[in-house]
């Protein structure tokens, strides 16, 4: 690949089997919208986001019934879990108990320090690290008083405090993450930790909104940020199919030339000197090609004029003409399909492709 962004050097940080930091790759995160304690259903969702390319989840750990599940999970999925907690360490004990691979606290929310030593005494016997999540929507009151708003200081001041209790108990095994809303605040509270620390960070835009909307923040917030180095594992947070945030991470990824899962689509916007009902044959091909993992660039174009020159760099493509459909590959026609399989020849070549 050509083009590759500049990483900021940090510590790493080891998730159950995954690396997280230094040179190694961004890790794909995302977080279950099912209810923990509900094992089945949440066993069913981990293992679509791992089919997905999911490596890291995170679950919801809101009760004691929940922690409990943990066990449960972890027999059924192979990739490693974060349990998400507030406040209750007992609820971190049992999770740590239950083999969480990650805890995802803030030790300042835990409350007296006795309690804070006990889980940080757990995860340093299990080598298991501890991911500070600072929320915009759930600032610490004191520091809001003392900036007025939610602003990228107060978002760092509040991880730095977090960061501390755990550092004077002699625990470095940290990840940072600092999600607001805001494309840009976000952005900013990130480049103002990245330069405080040296610890993995988590980026994501939280609450980002449905799909479409999702999509584009967090593919603008995350792309300035992965641009600039900063970022170690990402999520797209979306509301809808978490198995649609992992999709949608390594679209963003690999557009920045920093993995390279999944096939790329190329079609064009069509013109006048379309003669085929583009859009559904282009539809119908993302559809398809969206759960194959392998690193293919297909295209889908409107006219045999300018469609295979167009998309050149495509592995295969098709192109539309009057009732027909020419396939390409790399540029080169290969041969001419009715308009009606134009769909299921190209799954076909790409099978083939695959098959090499
Ligand atoms: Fe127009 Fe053909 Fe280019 Fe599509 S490939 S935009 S139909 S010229």
């Amino acid at each position: 690949m050509g083009y590759m962004c500049m990483r900021r050097k940090t510590r790493v940080v080891k998730i159950g089997s995954c690396l997280v930091g230094g040179d190694n790759p961004i890790v794909v995160q995302s977080m279950t919208s099912t209810d923990t304690r509900n094992v089945e259903a949440t066993v069913q969702q981990i293992l679509d986001l791992e089919e997905a390319g999911c490596e890291i989840a995170r679950v919801a750990v809101i009760d004691q019934e929940a922690a409990q599940a943990i066990k449960k999970i972890k027999r059924r999925i192979s990739i490693p879990l974060v349990a998400d907690i507030h406040f209750d360490y007992r609820l971190a004990l049992e999770s740590l108990a239950g083999g969480a691979d990650a805890l995802r606290i803030n030790p300042g929310n835990i409350g007296d320090k006795k309690k804070v030593q006990t889980v940080v005494k757990a995860c340093q016997d299990k080598q298991i690290p501890i991911r500070i999540g600072v929320n915009a929507g759930s600032l610490d009151k004191e520091i809001l008083r003392k900036y007025g708003a939610v602003c990228k200081e107060a978002l760092v001041e509040s991880a730095m405090e977090n960061v501390k209790i755990l550092e004077d108990m002699y625990f470095q095994d940290i990840k940072i993450s600092l999600k607001a809303s805001s494309v840009m605040l976000s952005v900013e509270a990130y480049r103002l930790m990245a330069s405080k620390v040296d610890y993995p960070l988590h980026i994501g835009i939280t609450e980002a909104g449905t799909k479409d909307r999702a999509l584009i923040k967090s593919a603008l917030g995350l792309g300035m940020m992965l641009n600039e180095g900063i970022g170690d594992t990402i999520r797209v947070s979306l509301t809808g199919n978490p198995v649609d945030e992992v999709w949608a991470a390594y679209e963003i990824l690999r557009n920045l030339g920093l993995r390279n899962r999944g096939v790329e689509l190329i079609s064009c916007p069509t013109c006048g000197r379309c003669e085929i009902n583009m859009i559904p044959v282009a539809e119908a091909v993302d559809q398809a090609i969206r759960t194959i993992p392998d690193p293919l660039k297909v295209a889908v174009m409107g006219c045999v004029v300018n469609g295979p020159g167009e998309a050149r760099e495509a592995d295969v493509g098709v192109a539309g003409g009057r009732g027909f459909g020419l396939m390409f590959r790399h540029g080169e026609v290969v041969r001419k399909v009715p308009e009606a399989n134009m769909v299921p020849e190209l799954l076909q070549e790409i099978n083939r492709l695959r098959e090499k």
